[in-house]
This record gives C-alpha cells, sequence and structure tokens, in this order.
C-alpha cells in the first residue's frame, strides 16, 4: 500500500496543481457549500475553522481555489476522557486531567486523564493479569480479535482520519491516504502472523516476552500505536501504550475499536499523560519489554533507567537523513521526491530527508525547480483537501523549530521560504529551504522536526557518502540516480536502516524500519519486528 500511497500522493500533488483552476471555477460549488456548512457546524467555538485565502503574491492566480473542507462532524469528541484499564474507563486516581489542542485553532478539543503512578500500576497489573490466558491462546484465536481490529480500524477510517486531522494538525489528505490505511495494514499483517509464528523462526521454540510498556509520539499516532500493538499482541504479549501528551484523541478512540473488538480485559490498556507518565511506565518493575518511539534524548533516558534491570527494549529514535540527488536522476521526480521527503507531515518526521545533497553540477537548476514547486505548497487548515502543510503540532515544537531557523540565519545559511499565505491563527510555518549550508551548522547536525530543508553540495559519490553518513543519526536516506549499480553501491555505503531509491518516505508492514546509532535499536515491520516480541529457544 506504502508505494502506493506515495506515488497517489506525488501524483495527487502534481495533479491538484494542474487542475486548480478548473477545480475552483467549474466544480466546487457544492463542496464550497459544504465545507461551510461543515465549518459552521463543526468548530467548537463557533467561528470559521481558518481556511487558506488568496495568495497575495504571484501565483496567486495559480492558487485561487474554492476550500474543500472536511466536514468534522463525522468525530464524536467527549469533553473529558478517562484511562481504558482492564477493558473499563477509569477516572486517573489523582483526579488530575490535561488539555489536548486543535493546534490549527489553538482551542482546547478535551480534558484528558493523567495518569499518575498509581494508574501505570493498575494498568501494569491488568496487563499482567491478562498475560497467561492471552499467551496461552492459539494463533488463530488472538488473531481473530487482531483482524476485528483492523476491520473496525477500516470501518471508522474516516471518523479516525479527522480526529488524527484535529488533534495533530497533520492534513486530512495523509491521515485518510496514508496513515489511516497503513494503520490498517499493519494490524492485518500482524494479525496474519499470529498463527504461524513458528514460520517465522523456524527451528526455533518461541514465547512471548509478557507484559510490554509503549511509549510513542505525537508525529504519527495512531501509526505508531499499530507498529507497537501490531507485534506485541501477534506474539501473545499484553500491553500498557502511552500516547503522546499533545495527541492522545485517536489512540483513546482505538481503545474504543479495542473494546468494540471484544479483546478480553487487560490484554490492551491505554493511559494518557506526558513526559511523568511515560517515566512513571518505563521504570515499572514489572515490565518485561518496553518499546520505545520518540526522542534520542528520552531515548537515553529510558536506557538508564532499564540498564541496571537489563529489561530488553527497543529504541527507534530521531534522524536527520541525506536526500542524494544525483546529475543523471529524473530531476523532476526528484523534486517530487525531495517534496515528499521533508514537507510530509509539516517535516515532523523521524525518517524526513531534512538534508538535500545535490551534485554540484545541477544545484542551480535543480534548487530553482525546488522553489518553483514549493510556490505551489498550500499551507492550512488541515481538515481542507487542498491543504499540503498543515499545523504546526504544538507551541513549543513551533519555538524549537523558530530557534534552529535563526541559528542557520546567525551562522550564515540563505533561507527561502515558500511565498503562501498563513491562516491567520494556529500554529502554522512556511515551507523553508537553506541554501549555503555547511555540515557544521546546526541546521545540518540537528534533527529540526519541522518543515525545514537544509542543501548541500557534493562532487563525487565517495564526497556524497561521506557527507550523508556524517550525522550521529541513522536511521533512513534516499538516493536519486538512473544508474541501478549506483545506487547499490550507494545503498552499501550508506549507514542507515533504510535507503530508499528514486522514492521516499514510503512505509510497509512486511519492511523492517529502525536505525542506527542514535536513531536508536530494534526494528519494527517484518519479521526482524516480531523477533523482538518473543523469547527463543533452539527447539
Ligand atoms: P519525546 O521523546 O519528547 O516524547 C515521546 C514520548 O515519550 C511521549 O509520549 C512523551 O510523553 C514520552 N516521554 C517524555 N519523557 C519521557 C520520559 N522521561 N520517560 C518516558 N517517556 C517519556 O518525543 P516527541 O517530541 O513526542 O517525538 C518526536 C521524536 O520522535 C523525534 O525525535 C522523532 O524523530 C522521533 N520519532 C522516531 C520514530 C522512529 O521510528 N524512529 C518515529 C516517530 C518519531
Amino acid at each position: 500500500m506504502s508505494e502506493q500511497a506515495g506515488s497517489d500522493r506525488a501524483e495527487a500533488d502534481s495533479a491538484e496543481t494542474e487542475t486548480t483552476e478548473t477545480a475552483t471555477t467549474e466544480t466546487d460549488s457544492t463542496e464550497t457549500a459544504a465545507a461551510e456548512t461543515a465549518t459552521t457546524e463543526t468548530d467548537t467555538s463557533g467561528e470559521p475553522v481558518g481556511g487558506i485565502v488568496a495568495a497575495p503574491s504571484t501565483t496567486s492566480d495559480l492558487l485561487t481555489y474554492a476550500p474543500a473542507l472536511e466536514s468534522a462532524a463525522i468525530v464524536d469528541i467527549a469533553p473529558t476522557y478517562d484511562l481504558w484499564i482492564d477493558g473499563r474507563w477509569v477516572a486517573p486516581s489523582s483526579g488530575e486531567r490535561f488539555p489536548t489542542m486543535n493546534p490549527a485553532t489553538g482551542e482546547t478539543l478535551s480534558q484528558v486523564a493523567l495518569a499518575s503512578p498509581q494508574d501505570v500500576a493498575a494498568a501494569v497489573a491488568a496487563a499482567r493479569a491478562a498475560s497467561e490466558d492471552w499467551a496461552a491462546r492459539s494463533g488463530a484465536d488472538r488473531a481473530k480479535y487482531m483482524y476485528r481490529l483492523a476491520r473496525l480500524v477500516q470501518d471508522r477510517a474516516r471518523e479516525l482520519a479527522v480526529l488524527e486531522s484535529l488533534d495533530g494538525g497533520k492534513p486530512i489528505r495523509e491521515s485518510r491516504d496514508i496513515d489511516v490505511p497503513l494503520v490498517a495494514a499493519h494490524l492485518f499483517h500482524h494479525a496474519g502472523w499470529a498463527d504461524k509464528l513458528d514460520y517465522a523462526f523456524p527451528g526455533r521454540r518461541w514465547h512471548p516476552l509478557g507484559v510490554v510498556g509503549q511509549v510513542i509520539p505525537w508525529n504519527f499516532p495512531l501509526l505508531m500505536a499499530a507498529w507497537k500493538l501490531g507485534p506485541a499482541l501477534a506474539c501473545g504479549n499484553t500491553v500498557v501504550l502511552k500516547p503522546a501528551e499533545s495527541t492522545p484523541l485517536t489512540a483513546l478512540l482505538l481503545a474504543q475499536l479495542v473494546d468494540e473488538a471484544g479483546f478480553p480485559p487487560g490484554v490492551v490498556n491505554v493511559l494518557t499523560g506526558a513526559g511523568e507518565t511515560g517515566a512513571a511506565l518505563v521504570s515499572h518493575p514489572d515490565l518485561d519489554k518496553v518499546a520505545f518511539t520518540g526522542s534520542t534524548e528520552v531515548g537515553r533516558q529510558i536506557m538508564r533507567t532499564l540498564a541496571p534491570r537489563a529489561t530488553p527494549m527497543t529504541l527507534e529514535l530521531g534522524g536527520k537523513a541525506a536526500n542524494v540527488v544525483f546529475e543523471d536522476a529524473a530531476l523532476d521526480q526528484a523534486v517530487e521526491g525531495v517534496v515528499n521527503g521533508i514537507w510530509f507531515n509539516q517535516g515532523h518526521v523521524c525518517c524526513a530527508g531534512s538534508r538535500l545533497l545535490v551534485q554540484e553540477s545541477i544545484v542551480e537548476p535543480f534548487v530553482a525547480k525546488l522553489q518553483r514547486r514549493m510556490a505551489t505548497l498550500r499551507v492550512g487548515d488541515p481538515l481542507d483537501k487542498n491543504t499540503d502543510v498543515g499545523a504546526i503540532n504544538s507551541e513549543e515544537q513551533l519555538g524549537r523549530i523558530r530557534e534552529l531557523v535563526q541559528s542557520g540565519l546567525d551562522e550564515g545559511a540563505e533561507l527561502y521560504e515558500a511565498p503562501c499565505p498563513l491562516p491567520d491563527r494556529g500554529w502554522f510555518l512556511r515551507p523553508m529551504m537553506f541554501t549555503d549550508v555547511t555540515p557544521a551548522m546546526r541546521i545540518a547536525r540537528e534533527e529540526i522536526f519541522g518543515p525545514v530543508l537544509s542543501v548541500l553540495t557534493f562532487r563525487t559519490e565517495d564526497e556524497a557518502v561521506a557527507k550523508a553518513n556524517d550525522t550521529a543519526y541513522g536511521l533512513s536516506a534516499g538516493v536519486w540516480t538512473e544508474k541501478g549499480s549506483r545506487i547499490l553501491w550507494m545503498a552499501e555505503r550508506l549507514r542507515s536502516g533504510v535507503v530508499w531509491a528514486n522514492t521516499f518516505n514510503q512505509f510497509d508492514p512486511t519492511a523492517p524500519f529502525g536505525g542506527f546509532g542514535d536513531s536508536g535499536f530494534g526494528r519494527e515491520g517484518g519479521i526482524q519486528g516480531l523477533r523482538h516480541y518473543v523469547r527463543m529457544e533452539a527447539a
């Protein structure tokens, strides 16, 4: 599915650019009316949700279009949420809650429970109590629940996509066409493994690990939940999952679907809270494994916490991927790959192609092409189906990105910002590209986790490899060239968990994903991902 999603996206991008005017003048009167209704119906404040306005720049003729808002009426957000423990909704023991916001408006969507260490203990105890029965069931029986969950995700796909975009700020086109279909694909894939694990580990006897604590970030809230739950449940483990504090709503809806799918109580528990809740979970002494996706800094803290106990762990951390474009590449295709590589999900992507390495002979025309393409990107309401770049996930993240952009300016890089208008409220940034970047600059070394591209150059393949590998991270890389032999030569030498060739940001449940160095260790997806959820002995 993922390759399809990626190419659909690129095609949709270019098709939308070409057909913008037609859509505006000929097709959209009903959609406009629907959009207006949706806006007034669904915005909790009663104010219209800010759609994009006509571009005031030279691109305005090209970009004038009618809004095509997905209605938010399909989601039913409760004013407050409890914790999902032992198959029941349980009020937080402290009584404390915290707001989760819509980053496109800055408004509070709901108040969710803040799980205390006592709640963590209750969830781990529930998972422990459920563990023996879940592990003893046949693989086919476990698969039955997982298939149900995957089908429920498909049934409720639109609702999940809208909620993901409302709570996290990502464009509906991405949550609808990429995140949610991939969630279902990961659940189906792992459900398929549940009764075939003897074939995954031939000649070995395998056992579930037991109770797993899983902590996930805000950039792909539902997808990261699926990456975590899928292999753990298939292999007979029970789970306590903690979503990120700024994007808890789809994990809570997933808990409702777990309930509807009829999972036995305690097999899946969902605790909301911030870093303290995550820390309480990963340091709980009765866990048999910890799986964490998030920042390298927190990953290090978790390693320190777990080191004395030797609890098995997998850490999926940050990245600073090189996207390498050779002079013989199909340049227009490469431009789309660079756009997808860095402005997908506002650049809030661990494997984002945030360092563009362009062969020196083509740097000027390539940067010019990129600038032209950037001028067609639309930043705006995540629920607008025309939006390419949605809202920055939180005000805090907006500040972090701005600070790094300022460092790029201070260190002498040249900044180009896409000339698009921004909504007048919410947390938004224009797509940005730095040229005149040197490898020592912070914008070339640190993960910005925002819509900011740093362009560097190289002359030879050796130099491309040296510069691409000149990073503490090692999660992903891209190579653009028409030579198959060069792709293989580069892939052997690039120090990263994934190397994409003439494409970027493709995710597939059958393929292992994970990093080296500061990007962490362990793999998610494929047989490799299953291995982290079993204990093995010789048969
Ligand atoms: P973060 O590390 O701040 O938070 C991640 C999660 O950890 C959140 O749920 C948070 O509440 C929790 N947490 C915070 N402090 C904790 C602690 N001391 N102990 C336990 N849990 C704690 O990261 P983020 O800002 O939410 O996410 C962005 C980061 O995630 C980026 O660095 C990105 O590259 C990385 N990421 C990696 C992958 C991957 O597969 N490698 C995928 C997505 C995101």
